[in-house]
């Protein structure tokens, strides 16, 4: 287990997103991050225990953000590995609960094309074959679905794009999608939105 939680609204994204993050804990973590946009996408990364507002606070104000828990199951226990995970040119920022069955045969295949990873996740491989998918897709929306029907096992990931998008895809995983006036929410469970 582990969490997703994703913000679009008028409060302030870093802030709620945290608030999401604490209400997930109980799913378990060893680590977390915290993706908004403003100008660009900015990241907060940490090891260990979710903090107050001061650890995110190298965050700008933002109405739109993406937040992660991970519990590692490929690769160790490092802010490199923790999500979410920037694309090459940081045009967006991903981040995935769950598990890339095949991911050896996906990276294997990118690698022969030229893409480089960063980390030791499995989660990499989503963004590269995002990234591969944008060479011919209409738009990230449709790249998104591309590589998301390539991946095996129970997964879901949540994208915030520099333009202020946030796209989310489950299968076999929990996603919630939260909407108030003015304010959409995403997160692995209900109970994060009992406030
Ligand atoms: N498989 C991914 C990783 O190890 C995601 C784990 C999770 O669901 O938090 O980074």
């Amino acid at each position: 287990m582990c969490g997703i939680f994703g913000y679009f609204g008028s409060r302030n994204a870093p802030e709620v997103i945290l608030e999401g993050l604490k209400r997930l804990e109980y799913r378990g973590y060893d680590s977390w991050g915290i993706a908004v946009v403003a100008d660009q996408i900015s990241l907060s990364k940490k090891v260990g225990a979710i903090g107050d507002l001061d650890t995110v606070n190298n965050l700008p104000k933002s109405k739109v953000g993406i937040g992660h828990t991970r519990w590692a199951t490929h690769g160790g226990i490092s802010e490199t590995n923790a999500h979410p995970h920037f694309s090459s040119d940081k045009s967006f920022a991903l981040a995935q609960n769950g598990i890339v069955e095949n991911y050896q045969n996906l990276k294997s295949k990118l690698q022969k094309k030229g893409y480089k990873f960063k980390t030791e996740t499995d989660t990499e491989v989503i963004v590269r074959l995002i990234e591969e998918k944008l060479k011919t897709a209409k738009d990230l929306k449709e790249a998104v679905r591309q590589a998301f029907l390539v991946l095996e096992g129970r997964n879901t990931i949540i994208i915030l794009s520099k333009d202020g998008q946030i796209i989310a895809v489950r299968n076999g995983s929990p996603l919630v999608v939260g909407i108030k006036e003015g304010e959409v929410f995403f997160s692995s469970d209900t109970l994060s939105f009992a406030p």
